[in-house]
């Protein structure tokens, strides 16, 4: 399995999101095809995690 690290939000890309995520900056859901950062959040435990986050209200942190 390839897993990358993503400490730094490295390995974010643009994408739209499917349906029925919500995004942990805002706690709002997404819209099904609006415009998302994707990336995978690194836990200390289990397996990477892969969030969604609005492209424009929620790009930077
Ligand atoms: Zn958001």
């Amino acid at each position: 399995m390839d897993t990358q690290p993503c400490q730094t939000r490295r390995g974010e890309y643009v994408t739209y999101c499917a349906s029925g995520e919500t995004c942990p900056d805002c706690n709002k859901p997404i819209k099904t095809l609006e415009r998302v950062w994707r990336c995978t959040q690194q836990r200390p435990t289990g397996p990477a995690r892969v969030v969604y986050r609005h492209y424009d209200d929620c790009r930077t942190i």
